[in-house]
Order: structure tokens, then C-alpha cells, then sequence
């Protein structure tokens, strides 16, 4: 079926009256093997893994490894996949090494034009090998992590894998976040938030933050006009006139609104 912005709304209302797990089994209910937790392994995807892993739903987990990450990240998939029996991590990778790339282009990251093709070659373009396989993609992303993520939608259109983005935790808090962590001692924690990363990516393009920042300060701090990398097409605000998306969506939607309406 075609989609176009305006017609996730109905959606959207609903979703946003109910919890994260509420809206990963609906999904699941609703679209089967066909949906994927898209995780880069910090708290709030691990503890979305968490949620599901516990509830019983069997679900692939998407990470990109972009050749560049801190040896904690990668320790911090291998806990996730053995200790969540439900979930299948699948790791995808860029075609080149990163030194290989820094060899044929230079190193990318040290400019903003740099940085976005860099971004596109080991993050996007080894996300694209997902296109075909799933209906929907779910992330971890908040509105109250500021900036553009203030805007993100439960359910959005992704043009580019042609599928649908699914935000479980659009309305949660990063206090929430700490009272989940805090009840559940079994998820799964990138110890780099113990090192004052407030969020975590590539190591050449990730600091640790001081209190007084921005949650996402230590992003691109070299960068100073660079917030996002575009894996997310929420961060980069890409417009769509509209994406077919599997049909599965329209009892997805009127599941979500009938048990948003029971309350
Ligand atoms: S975050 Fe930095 S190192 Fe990682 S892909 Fe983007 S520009 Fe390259």
C-alpha cells in the first residue's frame, strides 16, 4: 500500500498512548519475522532489546559495525546475543575497511562533506543489504534527546529502504530510561556510559560529555555544525511524496487504535 505522511497520523495518535512493549508486540503481532530492532548498542537500544527479548518476541537485531567502533560496542553485541535467546544480532558491514577507504579517499572525517560520505559509505550503504527483508525498522529514538529528534513520530516513513520506522520510545524519558535500567539489572550496558559517553558511535567521531552538555555534545565535537549522520531519516528531515509499504500496516494501525481507545 502507498503511505504518504499525512496518513500515519490516525497511527501516530494511538501510538503515543501506549507503552514501548505495548507497540513491539503490536508489530510483531502484526508484520511477524518481518521486523528488526536496529541497534548501535547503547542504552536506549539495549534496553528496547531488553523489552523484547523478555516479552518472548523473536526478532532480528540490525547493527552496524563500521569498522570504527569502540572494542566495548563490539563486546557489548556479543553480551546482547548470548544472554537475549530471542533475538538474532545481525551485523552488517562496509564494503571496505576503514583503512582501506582512508586509503583510496583520504580521511573522510576531518570535514563536514568528508564526514557525510564517510557516514553514507560505513553506515547507510551496509544498511541498504537489509532492503527486502523487513517491513519495518524499529529504533530508539526520543523526542526529549532535543534538536530534531524533538520531532520524531512512533511510526514514520523510511523512502530509502522503502519500509516503515517504527520509534517505541519517542515518548519515553531519559528518566524513564534510568528507572527501567535501575529495575532490570539484566540489560545489557555499554559500559562507555559509565565513562561519561552519553551517546556512543564511531570512536574518531565520539567524546565522552561534561554534565553541563548537550546529551549529544560529544558527537562530531569537531564538527561544529554536524549533529547526526543520517542513518536515521528522522535526523536529516527527509521529505517523502510517499513509500509503498506492506499491508500489514492497516491492521497495525487499527490495533494500535482500538487498545488506545480501551483506556
Ligand atoms: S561517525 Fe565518523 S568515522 Fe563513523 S562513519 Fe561517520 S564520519 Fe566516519
Amino acid at each position: 500500500m502507498l503511505l504518504r505522511r499525512p496518513d500515519l497520523a490516525p497511527a501516530n495518535d494511538a501510538l503515543a498512548r501506549l507503552t514501548p512493549l505495548e507497540i513491539l508486540r503490536l508489530a510483531t503481532e502484526s508484520f511477524g519475522n518481518r521486523v528488526a530492532i536496529l541497534s548501535s548498542m547503547q542504552r536506549a537500544g539495549t534496553i528496547l532489546c531488553h523489552m523484547a527479548d523478555r516479552a518472548g518476541l523473536e526478532v532480528d537485531v540490525v547493527f552496524v559495525d563500521t569498522g570504527v567502533l569502540h572494542p566495548e560496542t563490539l563486546a557489548t553485541r556479543d553480551r546482547l546475543a548470548a544472554t537475549h535467546p530471542h533475538l538474532r544480532v545481525r551485523t552488517l558491514s562496509p564494503a571496505r575497511t576503514f583503512l582501506e577507504q582512508t586509503r583510496e579517499l583520504g580521511l573522510l572525517y576531518l570535514d563536514k562533506e568528508g564526514q557525510e560520505r564517510c557516514c553514507d559509505l560505513r553506515k547507510s550503504d551496509p544498511l541498504r543489504a537489509v532492503r527486502g527483508d523487513y517491513d519495518v525498522l524499529v529504533g530508539a529514538l526520543r523526542r526529549d534527546e532535543g534538536g530534531r529528534r524533538s520531532l520524531v513520530r512512533s511510526v514514520e516513513l523510511d523512502e530509502g529502504l522503502g519500509l516503515l520506522r517504527l520509534h517505541p520510545l519517542a515518548y519515553t524519558s531519559r528518566a524513564d530510561l534510568d528507572e527501567y535500567a535501575r529495575t532490570h539489572d539484566d540489560v545489557v550496558m555499554n559500559p562507555l556510559h559509565h565513562l561519561g559517553f552519553t551517546t556512543i558511535g564511531c570512536f574518531p567521531c565520539t567524546t565522552p560529555v561534561r554534565p553541563d552538555e548537550d546529551e549529544r555534545a560529544g558527537r562530531w565535537r569537531h564538527l561544529a555544525d554536524v549533529a547526526y549522520c543520517g542513518i536515521n531519516p528522522t535526523d536529516v528531515g527527509s521529505e517523502s511524496d510517499g513509500v509503498e509499504v506492506s499491508d500489514r500496516f492497516g491492521a497495525f494501525a487499527r490495533a494500535a487504535q482500538a487498545l488506545a481507545a480501551s483506556r
